[in-house]
């Protein structure tokens, strides 16, 4: 699996011969102090490696040969000290396949009165020098994340850190292997969608397996294993169960699962409760289990919601909180506290879980198989965010709703399964409309690390349409966004 450590940016400072041998060492000597700087703030989550100077076309177009040939690095970031005429970046970025972020800062915070004279000025212009090299990057509509600040100030770090995370997440795209236990739960329109497309876009490899091939795989789990995984529960997990053949059974499926995912490199799943040929249960506690582990997952055969699942747990590592997938189910349509009800049938992931989950075995009213195990829990508190991607015929959108999870105000003691409950932006009623009238699935992915700034650069990387739902959206508006886009994304 593709990991942070492994992970590279590349810092890239241009500039050119015209200002002398002098004025290039200094550039080189202030970009240095800026790469350890940043490296040494503690807000990047990956490494960034000082690449040199670029002073001519060929020098940047080999970078590029180099950057695009190397699976370390995942993305350049550049910064102009001096003037740098872009004509000579062109074959380079021409050539680009990995994510780009312009950092517009300068060396030196402040104008030193005394100090500054023409040769301080010929060094020190970024303010001239960016816009020479943001011009050529609008000019050929390059896909790109522009950070404006001075360097050392935590903001725009946290922002190169936030940018990392989405180029970090194109990257564990790119790789990403699907695994379907069957196909789509039968007549859902949301979770079909063209793989094809969405291999070509996103890369992800998105293909089925059938679920006999899990039943096998079961068979040959020996018993240290299961008890390895029983072990593991105990230490996170209350047993709120008598029924310990339930959760047995659920951690011979996790097993199976596992050893199936690590022999062929898989990273997200889906299945269905349609097709449980040869299972006893459907997978609760075992999904449950896995997606703490950062496995992606996606019920009744949704696999754009798992893929996602799994890229946003991975952009978020490192940071406090959770990523789960989720499922709108129910309102509390209470006046003047509207708010939406998160679950689904068993499998809601525990890194949103306020407290210790219990592990409890219930019957599931579908799918006609054993009662399975399923951890129960309550979601937190605080801002969060909702990710649906969709398949429009012939592009894919990413919709992202800006949320606050609530404790639930309800102990719902019969209700058998995690809950999270919510409040859209701006409002249950404004809100819902804008998410229906984007086409948001029922399906989502509801995390708490990972900004709607992060997501949309992801997907500006990923070229897909980008919708986000905020404090801001109003339905009117947004209708009138959604019928311009359509126009723009079936001309491109
Ligand atoms: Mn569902």
């Amino acid at each position: 699996m593709l990991g942070w450590q492994d992970q590279r940016f590349w810092f890239i400072t241009g500039t050119q011969f015209l200002y002398g041998e002098e004025t290039l060492r200094q550039v080189e000597a202030h970009a240095r102090t800026m790469v350890d700087g940043l490296n040494a703030g503690g807000r990047l989550p990956a490494t960034l490696e000082m690449r040199g100077l670029v002073r001519t076309n060929a020098e940047f177009t080999g970078l590029v040969r180099e950057a695009n040939a190397d699976p370390a690095c995942a993305g350049i970031v550049v910064w102009c000290h001096t003037f740098s005429p872009s004509k000579m970046w062109i074959n380079g970025f021409a050539a680009l396949t990995k994510p780009y972020c312009h950092l517009h800062t300068q060396f030196n915070r402040t104008i030193p009165n005394e100090e500054i004279d023409m040769d301080y000025m010929n060094l020190n212009q970024a303010a001239h020098a960016d816009r020479e090299h943001g011009f050529i990057a609008a000019r050929m509509r390059l896909p790109r994340r522009v950070i404006v600040g001075f360097w050392e100030d935590e903001p725009v770090q946290a922002k190169l850190g936030g940018w990392m995370r989405s180029a970090f997440g194109a990257a564990v795209s790119r790789q990403l292997k699907v695994m379907r236990f069957g196909d789509n739960m039968r007549e859902v329109a949301v979770t079909e969608g063209d793989k094809v497309e969405a291999q070509i876009q996103f890369g992800w490899q998105v293909n089925t397996t059938p679920v006999g091939a899990l039943v096998d795989e079961m068979e040959a789990v020996g018993e240290a294993e299961i008890e390895a995984c029983l072990a593991e529960y105990r230490s996170l997990y209350d047993f709120a169960t008598d029924n310990l053949e339930a959760v047995r059974y659920q951690a011979l499926l996790e097993v199976a699962m596992r050893r199936i995912f690590e022999r062929e490199g898989i990273s997200a799943y889906t299945n269905t409760f349609e097709d449980l040929y040869g299972l006893r249960q459907l997978p609760g506690l075992a999904s449950q289990n896995l997606m703490r582990q950062g496995y992606g997952y996606g019920g009744e055969g949704d696999w754009k919601v798992a893929a996602m699942t799994h890229i946003i747990k991975r952009m978020g590592e490192g940071r406090p909180g959770g990523t789960a997938f989720m499922e709108d189910y129910t309102y509390d349509l209470t006046p003047g506290r509207e708010l939406s009800l998160g679950a689904h049938m068993l499998e809601v992931c525990p890194t949103l879980a306020a407290g210790r989950p219990r592990i409890e075995v219930h019957p599931l009213g579908i799918g006609g198989r054993e009662d399975p195990a399923r951890l129960v829990f309550e979601g937190p508190a605080g801002p969060a965010l909702l990710c649906s991607v969709i398949d429009m015929g012939g592009r894919f959108r990413m919709i992202v709703h800006e949320i606050e999870l609530v404790r639930p105000p309800l102990s719902m003691p019969n209700l058998p399964v995690a809950r999270v409950m919510w409040r859209p932006e701006p409002d249950l009623y404004t809100g819902t409309e804008c998410w229906i009238l984007a086409g948001g699935a029922h399906h989502s992915v509801l995390t708490t690390q990972v900004s709607g700034r992060e997501l949309e650069d992801f997907a500006e990387i990923m070229g897909i349409e980008f919708v986000k739902i905020s404090r801001e959206s109003c339905p009117e508006r947004l209708k009138q966004e959604l019928l311009l886009a359509d126009l723009v994304w079936k001309l491109r």
